[in-house]
């Protein structure tokens, strides 16, 4: 079972397969690896004991950063995520970074980005889309077209806790869907990468 893999410098955390999303782009539905990762589907989602013992097969001084990814959305797990990145932290100074569909406030009906403010340096933000009508076709949010605006309220508060928040789309959406969100990115003071599926 594959909780940690390492792609370039980073080594990234794979915490769960759960998402409340059915993104069109989603990797997950073409191939069930990232690289030489191996399968990223999950026999059963590790408990703490489980993910500090994959770390010890690692050392942390070797990456430039840990990064909460997975095969699902790794603040289904946000417990973890805080317990995990404090473990992180009392052994090595390397950055710690959240890629996230930014939806935790709805999927644990509370707010959330404080709960990060401590050991997460860096969260990357699915901003998707540049308004909730593209954001719900694009992304299929089992929460409906509230989540866009839940998105935009979580990235918000990250800003005031975490030092490094960005945004990112898919090169999937149009070009003037593209433009459109580096506009609404622009107004909220947060980079936006776009970045092809793949
Ligand atoms: S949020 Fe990520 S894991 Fe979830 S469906 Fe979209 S691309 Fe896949």
């Amino acid at each position: 079972m594959n909780i940690l893999y390492t792609i370039g410098d980073s080594l990234y955390v794979n915490l769960t397969n759960k998402c409340p999303c059915r993104c069109i782009f989603c990797i997950r539905d073409e191939k069930d690896e990232i690289e030489k990762s191996g399968s990223l589907w999950l026999e059963h989602e590790p408990s703490i004991d489980e993910i500090k013992e994959a770390f010890k097969n690692y050392n942390l001084s070797d990456y430039n950063e840990v990064v909460f990814c997975g095969y699902g959305e790794p603040l289904v797990r946000l417990d973890e995520v805080i317990e995990i990145s404090k473990f992180i932290k009392e052994k090595s100074n390397v950055k710690v970074r959240v890629n996230t569909n930014g939806l935790s406030d709805l999927i644990h009906k509370k707010k959330t980005a404080i709960l990060l403010k401590d050991n997460i340096d860096s969260i990357s933000i699915s901003l998707n889309a540049p308004n909730k009508e593209v954001y719900t076709k694009v992304t299929r949010p089992k929460y409906g077209e509230v989540s866009f605006e839940y998105m935009i309220n979580f990235a918000k508060e990250c800003k005031e806790y975490i030092s490094e928040v960005a945004f990112s789309v898919v090169d999937e959406i149009s070009q003037e869907e593209i433009e459109m969100s580096k506009v609404l990115a622009n107004k909220l003071g947060i980079d936006l990468k776009v970045r092809n599926k793949n």
